[in-house]
């Protein structure tokens, strides 16, 4: 029995997030997005707003749970009884901050491994925060986001802007 935790940002979820959901998916038997405050970045959509876009954008996928994390990822990934965290890598410098995590959520919990999805060949530039720049000069984000979250994005610069 497969129960794993996909931790991130999602400011905002970006199709390499959702390919890396689909994926992980296919290999869990249950999969938690968690969406995480990151105390160090300012954020451009209120953690609501990243979970209620993250089920929007996961509703046709029935083993996906979305959650929101609030303390330690490790002792979360225990509470829900998950045994495997899931990561996505684009590039050596993900890969190196991932390993360190990896090895500290492992010396943490014991038990709770970590597994590497290499990010697909379509998305390893693409990054949320490349999203938020094409955003601040209101440029085309279609190949970058679902359809849902593209909505919710304009809608909240033009509110805002
Ligand atoms: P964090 O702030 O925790 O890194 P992100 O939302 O930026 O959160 O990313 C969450 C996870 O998804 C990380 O493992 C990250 O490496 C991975 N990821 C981000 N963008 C992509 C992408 N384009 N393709 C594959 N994985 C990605």
């Amino acid at each position: 029995m497969l129960k794993a935790v996909y931790p991130g940002s999602f400011d905002p979820v970006t199709n390499g997030h959702l390919d890396i959901i689909k994926r992980a998916s296919a290999m869990a038997d249950t999969l938690i997005v968690g969406v995480c405050g990151n105390p160090n970045k300012q954020s451009l959509l209120t953690a609501d707003e990243r979970v209620e876009l993250l089920r929007e954008v996961t509703k046709n996928l029935e083993n996906v749970e979305v959650m929101e994390i609030e303390g330690m990822l490790g002792e979360f990934a225990k509470e829900q009884g998950a045994n495997v965290i899931i990561r996505g890598v684009r590039d050596i410098s993900d890969f190196i901050n991932e390993f360190q995590r990896a090895i500290i959520n492992k010396q943490l919990t014991g038990d709770v491994e970590t597994i590497f999805l290499a990010a697909s060949p379509e998305n390893i530039t693409l990054s949320s925060s490349a999203v938020r720049e094409i955003l601040a000069f209101d440029g085309n984000l279609d190949m970058f986001v679902p359809e849902a979250v593209k909505a919710k994005l304009k809608a909240k610069n033009e509110r805002e802007g």
